[in-house]
Formats: C-alpha cells, structure tokens, sequence
C-alpha cells in the first residue's frame, strides 16, 4: 500500500488500485531514465503537506494575497538555501517545471522573433530549445549547433561561426542528452563576442553542480535554468539563477508573465533538497553517480553499444544501438519488456527520422540513490546486452524480468544512499 491508498481504499479503490500497481511497479523495474530520481521520503511528505492550499500570488513580502507569512517564510528559506548552494546572487525557486524556467529565461531576456543560438535537437538539445512544436521554435529564430562528428563533442569553431554569422541576442548552452561537461567560460566568450546573453540551460546537471562534480554555470551565465528533480533528488521543479541586475527581470518573467500562483508545496520540498544538497554526504552521491555511469558506459561498450562521445562526465550515457543492428526504440522496448527502462536518443549524424532514433540514453540517478555501485553497473549492462538479443517476447525475456527483479529487489527504492548511515560507497 502506498501512503495514501490505505484510506483510498474504501472511497476511491478505482485510484488505490493505480497508485497500488505504481508502487509494486517502481519497485520492481530498473529506473535508468536519464532524467529521473528518486525523491526521499521526507521531500514526498513535504509534497503532501500544508502549504499546498495556499494561494501566494507574488514574491515574499509582496503578495497578492493574505495570509501568506509561513508561504513567505518557506520561499524565503528555498531562495537563500539556492542563492547559497550555487554562489548565485539572486534565485528564482517558483518554476513550475525545467520547461517553465526556460520559458521565463527567455522571457526576461528576449522579444518574439529575436535570433537564438542553441544546441541543435538533433545533436542532444531539448525541445525548448527550438522545436517547432514548442513555444521556443514558433516564437524565437533558433539556429541549431552542434557535436564534431569525429568526436562527438560541442564543435565550438562552429558555434563561434554560427554565432559570428547570425548575431544571437541570446546563447542557450546544455543540452538533455549530452553526457560531457560544457565549457562554460569558452561559450561565456563567444556570447561576449557577439553581444548575446548566455543561457545556461543545465537542468540535467544542475545536481552534479551542486555536488561539486561540474563546474558551474554560474560565474557564466546570464541566466541560469534548472530543476530540482532529476540528480538533485527533489521535488519535480524548476529553479532560475541569475545577476542581482537582472533580478527584476527574471523574476517578473515568472509571475506575472509566465505563472500564476507558486506551488508552495513545491517549494517547500525545493528548501528541503536544496538543505539536504548543500550536506557533504551529497558530494558522495554526485561522485558515486558519475563513477557508476562511467562503469556502465564501459559494459554497455562491452555489450557491443557505441558510446557518443566515447564515455560520459556526468550521470548520463549516450550511445548509438545500430552496431547492435537495433534501433533505439528496439532497445528500449526490449529492455522495458525485461524490467529495464531506458530511454532514446537521436546519434548525430544519423540519417532517419527521429521517431526511430538510433540511440538510446541512460541516466544512474536512481540506481545511485538505491545504494548501487560497481557490480551492480555491470550486472545491469550485462541484463541490457542480453535483453536486446532476445528481443521483447519470449521465455528469455521472462527469465531476464525474474533477474531484474531480483537485482532491484536488494536496492529498495527508499534506501536512499544520499544518506551516510545506508551508503555502500
Ligand atoms: C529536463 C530538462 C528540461 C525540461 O524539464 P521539465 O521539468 O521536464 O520541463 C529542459 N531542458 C533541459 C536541458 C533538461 O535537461
């Protein structure tokens, strides 16, 4: 029974049966999605807690409602424990989602129509940054860069070309599959160059961030976007850094151009995990995720997958499924049918279209927060490896499903080894 299904039971057994079979689901399968994690105990009672109702239109001590002293209370806390964390001057904790911190990023710096450099989606952007099926692409003019095809690195010669040619008013640098540290001060340098703002788009790693593993952003960016899920461990939410200049900017972006009324739950969850990432403890789970991810890029490898970029430093891994004549979507379906989630990427260069993405992208945040380490990376691309050659339905696979669950089964998903008492590492 999940926290809440015990009283659903009775009122509600249609809802308690979901959230029944999502428990015993999360349970039982590998979570290698690239942007997941799993939030602790404490941040999911914080989530369920008493400043949901309220309604808090504004910024602390300037709302468009009473009764607002501990809402004001609880933003305060999450902004300070951001602007400390990160060294930034100013932090902007009410962003709905990573997607809703980029839309006011380029809110606060950008007019409809303006030209944008970003990292192209083929090579590893996010749909904010210039699909035509997001705001991003049907109201800015996005110019795609991306990754040498030697290496599979940001070409920066070309975005200081496309830079040069285009003259951005803004430079988005991040990407949601890119499993390589960004040169901050080297993108810094081109926007200068051409007088665009630098947007840090660093929701993927943010958390690394935090942990010390990568550098920041922040010295850099003008404007800094990112979430507090993902390898942060929070609460799902956006989060914007930024200047003490462009404060005022940033934040009316927010609310009222963007937003209604914050999520003070969210918020609320967003202090405990900005606490909970400033501990040194946190540095060791930033470290053991990048350690883990580096173990399971070299058996994926050894599995025959093509790595992007050769390897990873983040908690992020890339790689290209066709030498194993799959495609993406074949992995992950073989994989999910196993009991392993994944996810897909697109490999640049490749020459389909990208609903059959050659590539698929795996994340360790889970498995690292679930006290994972060396054998078990290597266990699980083992499990990966023999899923793809057995494909999604035969008795291999349920004999795969049956291992996985074993395996999951000695990593509880509320072990959370971020904490020192339970840590393997
Ligand atoms: C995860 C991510 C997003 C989107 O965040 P959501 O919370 O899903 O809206 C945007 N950009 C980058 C670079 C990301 O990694």
């Amino acid at each position: 029974m999940t926290e809440v299904s015990g009283t659903l039971q009775q009122s509600d057994p249609a809802l308690a049966a979901i959230l029944d079979a999502e428990l015993d689901r999360r349970q039982r399968e590998v979570h290698l999605l690239a942007g997941e994690n799993f939030a602790s105990p404490e941040v999911r009672a914080v989530l369920a807690g008493p400043l949901g109702d309220k309604y808090a239109e504004g910024y602390p001590g300037r709302r468009h409602h009473s009764g607002c002293a501990q809402a004001d209370a609880a933003e305060r806390l999450a902004v300070d424990r951001a602007k400390a964390l990160f060294g930034a001057e100013h932090a902007n904790v009410q962003p709905y989602t990573g997607t809703s911190a980029v839309l006011a990023a380029y809110a606060a710096l950008l007019r409809p129509g303006d030209a944008v450099l970003a990292m192209s989606l083929a090579h590893g952007g996010h749909l904010s940054q210039g699909s035509g099926s997001n705001f991003s692409g049907r109201w800015f003019d996005f110019t795609g860069y991306g990754v040498r095809e030697s290496d599979g690195l940001i070409d920066l010669d070309q975005v200081r070309d496309l830079a040069r040619a285009v003259r951005p008013k803004a430079i988005v640098a991040g990407a949601i599959s890119y499993p390589r540290a960004i040169d901050w001060a080297a993108f810094r340098a081109i926007a200068d160059e051409v007088g665009a703002y630098l947007v840090a788009a660093a929701a993927q790693t943010i958390g690394l961030v935090a942990g010390g593993v990568l550098d920041s952003p922040v010295p850099y960016a003008d404007v800094v976007c990112g979430v507090t899920h993902k390898v942060l461990g929070g609460p799902r939410g956006g989060l914007l850094l930024c200047s003490a200049e462009l404060a005022g900017r940033v934040d009316r972006a927010v609310f009222p151009f963007t937003q209604g009324g914050p999520e003070m739950n969210q918020i609320a969850a967003k202090a405990l995990a900005l606490g909970e990432a400033a501990k040194p403890e946190f540095a060791g789970y930033a470290r053991r995720s990048v350690a883990n991810a580096r173990l399971l890029a070299a058996g994926l490898a050894e599995q025959g997958l093509r790595l992007l970029t050769g390897g990873t430093d983040t908690h992020l891994v890339t790689a290209d499924a066709r030498p194993l004549g799959r495609t993406g979507h074949e992995v992950e379906r073989a994989c999910e049918a196993a009991g392993l989630l994944l996810g897909t990427c697109a490999v640049p260069f490749e020459d389909v279209p990208p609903v059959q993405s050659s590539g698929v992208r795996l994340g360790t945040a889970c498995v690292t927060t679930q006290g994972m380490g060396g054998a078990e990376m290597a266990a699980l691309a083992d499990l990966v490896g023999r899923a793809v050659r057995s494909g999604e339905a035969s008795a291999a696979t349920a004999e795969l499903a049956a291992e996985v669950a074993s395996l999951v089964g000695r990593f509880p998903v509320d072990r959370d080894a971020r904490r020192p008492a339970e840590s393997s590492a």
